[in-house]
């Protein structure tokens, strides 16, 4: 670690002569962030209170892990196990578009989940099948009954890509975990996906072999898609997108690409500021883009996909209203490719969602402030499962645990929850080799029940502007801040 803040360090000098940022801003920037790394791993926070119960956490990704490690850390008298099938569930999930398009290898994302089990906690190496929130307890699949007083759920995403015709035979996925089948069957047609590791492998390859066409002066397309469904990472698509136009730029032949963006939605980003910051480098960068267009099949062979283009509306005479009303204009329509990016489906795994303690839409309901249960206050959720609204990303689960272990505290005294969630969220878009926008946003007023985004900037910079001080912020500093500062339970 000490070779990762001594150069994040020579780079920040670096840039207070290349960006013209005052000297003290660099360093207030890195002095936030290395103090927090520091923080991390040296300071040992006594534990504050005594809190008596049984925690049981499911899933020990990210979120799980961090609240294991933080509940040790913040409380004396639990007995805490974390149940979770995948032995390398805590690896750098954000670390895969670095894979995918830059120079990240394998072994910089990949982390053990043993090295990161807290001391006293127990980890069970097993999956959650059946949910009995009234008798608190739970069943594994191995056949174990748990019994709990306050259970946290942290199962994180699947990936639909089945939900796609022609991609039936990929089926449903997860992030982390042996996917080189699915991997092998997306590149029949040319296709890959940052969102699982052999995926975003295939995309390196993809993308190796899509400059080298170009280059050689083929006129080619490569299309980038983005689903109907609520996603981990809502940046990603559109940083593969910006990391295919800069590896070109870098390259050569970006005048012989034609690169397209076909999200599902409207804009860009959900935050004004950030859409805006956005299409300008789209039109910059000469970056295409359709929006209203879901990906719903795809034909391997042809390389060509299928889109649901939804972008118009007619009206139509409504009889139960006896009025004309708008209704949406459902057009298939098919792009022929030369490479693509696929951003699948996302939901909560089936077992989970559609179990007692999920909800009709798959994530578990939550209140959003206090992420406890809606149905069972001995329960809580957080990370991607939960159903809050905005962020999907590892920067909401950093702030989601805390408030999450507070609650747990205060539930086992037998005090009502008080620690609240803002709706932070962090996404550190890429938009070239070299540069970062850190878009970050929370909710505006959740007071008044507004839950939209607004940007919330943790540094006295213009939060819509790339710049390399991100990049060295993503690049050499968030890792280690997740793997000796969050999943230790510090920050
Ligand atoms: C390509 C990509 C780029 C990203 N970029 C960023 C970024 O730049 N910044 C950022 O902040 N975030 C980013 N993220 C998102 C971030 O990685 C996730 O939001 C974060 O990992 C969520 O943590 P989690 O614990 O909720 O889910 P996970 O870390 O996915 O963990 C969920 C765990 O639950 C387990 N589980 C599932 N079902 C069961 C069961 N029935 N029983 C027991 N265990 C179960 C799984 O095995 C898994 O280990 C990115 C993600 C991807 C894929």
């Amino acid at each position: 670690m000490e070779k990762e803040i001594k150069k994040f360090e020579e780079a920040v000098e670096n840039v207070v002569e290349k960006e013209g940022l005052s000297r003290r801003d660099a360093l207030k920037l890195m002095g936030a962030s290395t103090a927090l790394m520091l923080g991390a791993t040296t300071s040992t926070p006594a534990k504050a209170e005594d809190a008596k119960g049984r925690v049981l956490i499911v899933g020990g990704g990210l979120s799980g892990m961090s609240t294991a490690a933080r509940l040790m850390r913040k409380a004396s008298g639990l007995k805490v196990t974390v149940v979770e099938p995948n032995p390398r569930s805590v690896s750098y999930q954000p670390g895969l578009t670095l894979i995918g398009g830059y120079e990240w290898q394998p072994s910089d994302i990949i982390y053990q989940t043993k090295e990161f089990v807290p001391s006293d906690v127990t980890w069970i190496q097993d999956k959650v099948v059946e949910f009995e929130p009234k008798a608190n307890r739970v069943k594994t699949a191995k056949g174990k009954t748990l019994e709990y007083d306050v259970m946290i759920i942290a199962g994180g995403l699947e990936l639909d890509f089945g939900r796609i015709k022609g991609l039936e035979e990929v089926g449903t996925l997860y992030t982390l975990g042996e996917n080189e089948e699915a991997a092998k069957i997306l590149a029949k047609g040319n296709a890959a996906s940052l969102y699982f590791l052999d995926g975003a492998l295939q995309m390196k390859r993809n993308l190796a072999n899509f400059i080298e066409q170009a280059k050689s002066g083929k006129k080619l397309k490569a299309i980038y898609t983005h689903p109907d469904t609520p996603i981990k990472c809502g940046g990603a698509p559109k940083k593969i997108l910006f990391l295919t136009d800069s590896n070109l730029r870098h390259k050569g032949g970006r005048e012989n690409a034609e690169l397209v963006f076909y999200p599902n939605g409207g804009k860009m980003f959900g935050v004004p500021e950030y859409h805006e910051a956005i299409l300008k480098l789209f039109h910059q960068k000469g970056l295409k883009y359709h929006y209203k267009h879901n990906l719903i099949g795809i034909d391997l062979d042809k390389k060509v996909a299928i889109f649901d283009k939804h972008d118009r509306t007619k009206k139509v005479y409504d009889p139960d209203l006896e009025e004309e009303v708008e209704e949406v204009i459902h057009e298939k329509v098919e792009v022929p490719y030369d490479m693509i990016h696929i951003t699948p489906p996302m939901k909560a795994p089936d077992l989970i969602g559609k179990s007692p303690v999920g909800s009709s839409k798959g994530f578990i309901p939550v209140k959003f402030e206090t992420l406890q249960h809606v149905r069972y206050k001995n329960i809580f959720a957080l990370g991607d499962i939960a159903a809050v609204p905005l962020g999907k990303t590892g920067g909401s689960a950093r702030k989601q645990y805390k408030v999450v272990v507070d609650n747990v505290i205060s539930y086992l005294n037998g005090k009502e929850p008080t620690a609240t969630y803002n709706g932070y969220t962090v996404c550190p878009l890429i938009t070239e080799i070299g540069k970062v926008m850190l878009a970050e946003f929370k909710w505006a007023n959740p007071e008044e029940g507004k839950y939209n985004g607004v940007v919330a900037p943790s540094f006295p910079l213009d939060p819509t502007k790339p710049r390399w001080i991100y990049w060295l912020l993503k690049v050499y500093l968030l890792k280690p801040m997740t793997q000796y500062g969050m999943l230790k339970g510090l920050a």
